[in-house]
């Protein structure tokens, strides 16, 4: 069956065959045939014979309304979208993005997702493509943006913003009024679609933008997100704070009604077992040692000593490894560990060996102005399709790390890909697996493979897990936390920073630690520099 209308269906074939680079004289007679037939029946004018002799109709369009009349896919329209990935005509969707750059995209850059697209332009690579500057790169992620915002949920730093916004204007309108944020956001969900408000003393009838919604409940189409406004009372405050942020423990049989209360710490002792760390609920965590008493232990910004992963402007980060250095002492780091991207990274400007090998000058030199910060030496390499790492082991012996991480070939079966990011890790050189799952939140889900067979590999080989802290990757997820940290695999909270504010983001990878109830000692970047330089060498 055809969804589409015969026209759609030939300008989609023309802008596959363009790609694909088939005979530009086809290419062009298929645009001029949709242009004639838009919006036109065309399966009843062929019954009709109405379209025999018309110029631009050829025998061999003719021949593909027959295929199309009969209702049958057209063979050589499944041909050509097998020929890529099928996010390839997401990215002819994103305005401004005709054939020829999306080729370019594609076969330059192995850009095949308005995802990856995205990452892409984040991490300034479309610069260095013929054909695009800055404007176009920018234009591209404004435009997806917009699309991103459309589809209703908005990744964790920007829902942060827009509440801290939306509190902001609330105060200043109420300032005898208490606001408190609830729902996903208050539990630090990495993606959101809602922002959240408790509020009690203040009076609705001087609030400008919100809508009625039902008994005490205020909404208002924000621009990128709805924001819902609930309003209590002093003596129920506990009990709404909690009903409103609850999350999955409805779902896990902790549904009774709770009498009205003032404040959470009540709501805990009239369950017994209420974490009060919202972000912990998810998983319903209680450490034995805190019953009944408010949570504030597990692992905090605070508790974070420095950080591994990232890139400067030798691959593809705006900022120099000297200003980098800098950041980290201002955020009271002890170490930071160099790691730019390898030489099969190509799109990145990553390494050669010899490119690598000189950084050691450069680390010598900052390494001087910087003497309470242990400048490490490490590389994010490649995993290659065979599990191989990225350079010869005399090359990796020389360094203090190495984060191996896939970038390409995602889409292998279950099977291969466990095979290979098990090679990768048993590797002598590996210390960590870099955004493990490969997923990019909102965008591409992760490839698959054998959870427990990794962790497994991980445990026995003396390795350890990157918690990716890049707000749009979150990787590993928080869900699958526990599990790694109870078969004993070190966690590292990395920021995989392409320029010196990205350092911060480990805020967003210790809010995941923390959701899955992770202690201190489950952080391996928590060690104080003399205990990491010693991990590094064991
Ligand atoms: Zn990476
Ligand atoms: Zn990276």
């Amino acid at each position: 069956m055809n969804t589409l209308p015969f026209s759609d269906l030939l300008e989609e074939m023309a802008f596959l065959a363009e790609l694909k680079g088939e005979n530009p004289f086809k290419v062009r007679a298929w645009l001029r045939a949709a242009e004639l037939l838009d919006e036109k029946d065309v399966a009843s004018l062929y019954r009709a014979g109405g379209l025999e002799g018309i110029p631009g109709i050829g025998k061999g369009i003719l021949s593909l309304i027959g295929e199309y009349a009969k209702g049958g896919e057209l063979a050589e329209h499944k041909q050509l979208r097998a020929a890529f990935p099928s996010g390839i005509l997401e990215l002819w969707g994103v305005r401004g993005l005709g054939p020829k750059k999306v080729k370019a995209l594609y076969e330059s850059l192995g850009i095949s997702s308005v995802a990856e697209l995205e990452y892409a332009c984040e991490e300034n690579r479309l610069l260095s493509l013929k054909g695009f500057g800055e404007k176009t790169q920018n234009s591209i992620l404004k435009e997806i943006r917009a699309k991103k915002a459309y589809s209703g949920r908005v990744l964790l730093p920007k829902a942060l913003a827009i509440a801290e916004e939306e509190m902001e204007d609330l105060r200043s309108q109420f300032p005898g009024a208490t606001f408190a944020l609830v729902g996903e956001l208050r539990r630090l969900m990495e993606t959101c679609d809602r922002i959240e408000i408790l509020g009690m003393n203040f009076d609705i009838d001087g609030l400008s933008g919100f809508a009625a919604k039902g008994q005490d409940v205020w909404v208002k189409q924000g621009e990128v997100l709805p924001v819902f406004l609930t309003k209590s009372r002093m003596e129920r405050w506990g009990t709404d704070l909690w009903m409103l942020t609850r999350g999955d423990w409805a779902l896990r049989g902790i549904n009774d009604p709770v009498p009205a209360l003032a404040s959470e710490e009540e709501v805990a002792l009239f369950f017994g077992k209420l974490p009060l760390v919202p972000e912990a609920r998810d998983l319903g965590l209680w450490p034995k040692s805190e019953r009944g008493s408010p949570l504030n232990e597990g692992i905090q910004t605070s508790h974070i000593r420095g950080g591994f992963h990232l890139h400067t402007t030798a691959s593809d980060g705006k900022d120099s490894l000297r200003d980098m250095a800098k950041k980290a002492v201002e955020l009271g780091w002890e170490y930071l560990g160099l790691s730019d991207h390898s030489g099969s990274s190509f799109y990145a400007n990553g390494l050669n060996k010899e490119r690598l090998l000189a950084q050691k000058r450069e680390i010598e030199e900052v390494q001087k102005e910087f003497p309470t910060l242990r400048i490490f030496h490490g590389v994010e390499s490649d995993i290659l399709a065979d599990g191989a790492l990225d350079y010869p082991d005399s090359i990796l012996e020389q360094l203090d790390f190495v984060i191996a991480s896939i970038h390409g070939q995602m889409s292998m079966n279950k099977e291969k890909m466990t095979a290979r990011l098990v090679k990768a890790l048993s590797h002598p050189m590996t210390t960590w697996l870099g955004h493990p799952t490969g997923r990019l939140l909102l965008g591409r889900t992760g490839y698959e493979f054998d959870w427990s067979e990794i962790i497994h590999v991980a445990k026995e080989e003396g390795k350890s897990f990157e918690l990716n802290a890049n707000p749009y990757r979150l990787d590993v997820d928080w869900r699958i936390l526990p599990q790694i940290a109870e078969a004993g695999v070190p966690i590292a909270i990395s920021p995989d920073a392409h320029s010196k504010e990205g350092l911060a983001d480990v805020r967003y990878g210790v809010a995941m630690a923390r959701k899955a109830g992770l202690s201190v000692g489950q952080v391996v970047n928590t060690k104080s520099r003399a205990e990491m330089e010693s991990w590094l060498k064991r």
